[in-house]
């Protein structure tokens, strides 16, 4: 566990590199005419056409795979979701299947509603990198159109050959997912756009704005790598945020400043100390019955002046038919966490197929 101080001198030069960035422009999407069911905006489909005129290339990012991330009725409102795990599935429909990003579990799609049973009404809502294509395929279709997503392609060798072909030239339009952040030099790129940047600034995750920072960093920095100079816009209903405004000034200490302060505020790592405890069975009552004895018997963490929080469902409540709760313990920075946790828990045997995690200083409470 570094201090605070190095923590944030390491987090800073080691991972971003002394790579060039391009011009970064937030596109204010409040102010956009967007009609629904559309992503790309009228300023960058503008940008976009200007570049397929000159002959250079665009990349166009949204971090989700499939075609959209929620199939909805529209008779009953039902959300289809994995019957394995609290996640909804994900219509991919270039493998005509839904798919859990969870578990991996997969179904066909159904002709009727397995909640009402009426047929025809079922609707994708939100974009994915397959719906966005089609969006693109719509807006500019003079031009030559790539879609990188892992699973689209069949093996790392036929990817590694898509993209060799898109770099020299071989497309107008990229549609990627995360996969075109990974290092791949496209030297025709001179614009990126960022479908959606807002994605990732909130959740429960304490890495996701970390995360978001990162990959958008990385992924404006395919643009104008050779002579031609790149530009990155960032279509985003919230400019003004600190994670958005750090980004756009290219400003990785603003950044550290506003995660650490929130961070310190929140007394989480690297300013305190926490553990996520993980209990899981494919019995929800003997679960929770554990969760609420380890919080009564909470002597060995008062010791060390650390506080658990929970019993709660976790974040994702299920997976793969096991019930999840957590309990968080949260202590100062100086405490010795780790051996007053193992002494807590240390307390209680495992009955059933119950099983028990621990993670000090987790990176994310999933
Ligand atoms: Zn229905
Ligand atoms: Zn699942």
């Amino acid at each position: 566990m570094p201090d605070a101080g190095k923590y944030k001198r390491i987090e800073l030069t080691s991972r971003y590199g002394p790579a060039v960035m391009p011009d970064m422009r937030a596109i204010d999407m409040r102010v956009e005419d967007m009609p629904s069911g559309t992503w790309i905006s009228p300023t960058l489909r503008a940008e976009v056409t200007a570049r397929i005129e000159k002959g250079e290339q665009s990349l166009l990012f949204i971090n989700r795979r499939g075609y959209a991330p929620v199939t909805i009725c529209r008779a009953c409102g039902h959300q289809i979701a994995c019957e394995q795990c609290d996640a909804r599935m994900v219509e991919h429909r270039f493998l005509k299947r839904l798919l859990c990003h969870q578990c991996g579990e997969s179904a066909p799609m159904p002709e009727a509603c397995p909640s009402c049973g009426v047929e025809g009404k079922l609707a994708a809502v939100g974009p994915g990198v397959e719906r966005l294509a089609e969006e693109a395929k719509e807006a500019f279709p003079e031009a030559r159109l790539a879609v990188l997503s892992s699973d689209l392609f069949g093996s790392a060798r036929a990817l590694k050959e898509g993209i060799k072909t898109i770099a020299e030239g071989g497309a107008d339009v990229i549609i990627g997912t995360q996969l075109v952040a990974k290092g791949h030099n496209f030297p025709l790129l001179t614009l990126v756009g960022v479908i959606d940047a807002d994605l990732g600034l909130q959740g429960s995750d304490l890495r996701a704005a970390e995360r978001t920072f990162q990959l958008i960093r990385q992924v404006a920095g395919r643009a104008g790598r050779s002579e031609r100079k790149g530009v990155a816009m960032l279509q985003s209903h919230q400019p003004e945020h600190p994670v958005i405004r750090a980004i756009l000034a290219g400003d990785e200490e603003a950044f550290w400043q506003a995660e650490a302060s929130e961070r310190r505020h929140a007394g989480v790592p690297p300013y305190g100390r926490m553990a996520g405890i993980i209990l899981s069975s494919t019995d929800v009552a003997e679960v929770f019955d554990l969760g609420n004895a380890l919080a009564r018997n909470d002597q060995a963490l008062r010791q060390i002046g650390a506080q658990v929080f929970g019993p709660a469902p976790a974040p994702i409540a299920r997976i793969r038919g096991r019930h999840r709760v957590r309990l968080l313990v949260k202590a100062d920075k100086a405490a010795p966490l780790q051996s007053a946790v193992a002494k807590w828990v240390g307390q209680f045997k495992l009955k059933g197929d119950i099983r028990l995690s621990v993670d000090i200083d987790p990176q994310s409470f999933y």
